[in-house]
């Protein structure tokens, strides 16, 4: 993840990431994917930090986040059954995302390892 992505993910849900820390003057945590994915862990991650706000869920610790089998992997500790449900979507819907750029990927990239879309298909 590009460091200015990283902090964007980071800052504004701190309290998701006790690990973070302060790199060049940005937020860093250390997310294991490329920015293609950044939207669907932007929107995942607001929603959970909301959760955490306003319900008396166990506070949600993120503690790694990852590409595995060609798939958005999301792993933390608290929450509850929608926490589960938000971050289940998040890894399900990224299967179908170039984890570079963002684009949508066609069902036949999925037998592949990484989704990529036509453009970064083979980097
Ligand atoms: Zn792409």
């Amino acid at each position: 993840m590009s460091p200015e992505r990283e902090e964007m993910l980071c800052k504004p849900n701190l309290s998701l990431f006790p690990d973070a820390t302060v790199v060049n003057n940005r937020y860093f945590w250390g997310f294991e994917c490329q920015d293609g994915w950044f939207d669907i862990l932007n929107i995942a991650l607001s929603l959970v930090s909301a959760r955490c706000d306003i319900s008396d869920c166990e506070q949600v610790t993120v503690t790694e986040v990852k590409e595995k089998f060609g798939g958005l992997r999301i792993y933390y500790r608290g929450g509850d059954d929608f926490v589960h449900g938000v971050f289940n979507f998040a890894e399900t819907i990224s299967v179908n995302v170039c984890a570079i750029c963002g684009s949508r990927v066609g069902n036949r990239r999925m037998h592949y390892h990484h989704p990529r879309c036509d453009l970064h298909y083979g980097d």
